[in-house]
């Protein structure tokens, strides 16, 4: 049995009943700020893994700020909670349903959407053959518990629902959130293999223009040209196409000059080897379609570019 308790408070009753026991699986959501949120126990951290039998069986995840909202949690059961479940393969899934992290909560102040619940109720409907009972536990905004379950009963039901919202100004993973995954996986790797991966977790500063600047970057550093047959490249004409920053362009041209340019032909050469060993593969573009005859063969592709 699958224990999966999404309340905002950690369930120390049902991990203290549970802790020797390998048939059920108790994995906790919660808020733990360093031990401060209620119950202020550190039963609650992520290094509480189970005792004896039961060990590897009870997975805590406890955020140390408040504040997560969606991106947060689907991290949490995407990186840790849906692989433990299914390499553990529950024959019933029982899910502690508290809405206290939801969005308008005053107490439990973080910021799941109804629509989020019930993403995750779906998502641990995969489990069990679908037998899964959501145990209402409450919450303290009675607006944000009804729209929530509702949301959850249309997932049990298998109405569609509707798309997760990300926020338009989205800043990235919450970096509290990413650490507290990070030693979770770090002891639970140990009890589940789905874990060993090291799937790459979101950068902590995640900034979409920053990825590209990276990627520039990295393309500018591999120093590849394609080689152009019609033009002979003065050397004054590939001094000036020498990408750069404009602030020491004379002395950076110097520079780029002295190291000699590898061209995508050199390239390959040089990793003729591994291409032959089949350890590399190079895939080179056609100048022109060789099948834009066959789809039209009655009609020339004259005059079209
Ligand atoms: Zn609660």
């Amino acid at each position: 049995m699958l224990i999966f308790d999404w309340d905002i408070h950690h369930g120390n009753g049902t991990q203290q009943i549970f802790e020797n026991d390998p048939n059920v699986l108790y994995m906790s959501i919660h808020r733990y700020d360093h031990g401060n949120f209620f119950p202020r126990s550190k039963d609650a951290d992520y290094d509480v893994v189970g005792e004896g039998l039961g060990k590897g069986f009870n997975v805590n995840i406890p955020w140390n700020k408040q504040g997560m909202g969606d991106m947060e949690y689907v991290m949490a059961m995407q990186n840790v909670v849906m692989p433990i479940a299914y390499e553990f393969n529950p024959q019933l899934v029982i899910v502690s349903a508290g809405f206290d992290a939801a969005i308008g909560d005053q107490l439990g102040g973080c910021k799941v959407s109804p629509e989020a619940y019930g993403h995750f109720t779906h998502w641990l409907s995969s489990l069990a053959n679908g037998k899964i009972i959501l145990v209402l536990e409450g919450g303290y905004n009675v607006n944000s518990i009804s729209h929530a379950m509702t949301l959850c009963s249309k997932a049990l039901l298998g109405d569609p629902l509707p798309m997760l919202n990300v926020p338009s100004r989205f800043n990235g993973i919450n970096r509290s959130a990413l650490e507290s995954i990070q030693n979770v996986v770090k002891v639970q790797k140990e009890f589940w293999k789905s874990l060993k991966f090291d799937k790459k977790l979101p950068d902590f500063d995640f900034n979409e223009n920053k990825i590209t600047e990276e990627i520039v970057k990295k393309f500018e550093d591999l120093k590849m040209e394609v080689v152009d047959t019609n033009v002979s490249g003065s050397s004054k004409n590939s001094n000036e196409s020498v990408p750069g920053p404009s602030t020491s362009s004379a002395q950076t041209s110097n520079q780029i000059n002295e190291v000699k340019k590898q061209t995508l032909t050199d390239f390959l050469s040089d990793n003729l080897e591994a291409l032959n060993n089949e350890e590399m593969f190079a895939i080179v573009p056609l100048k022109s379609c060789p099948h834009l005859s066959l789809l039209n063969p009655e009609k020339d592709p004259e005059g079209k570019n």
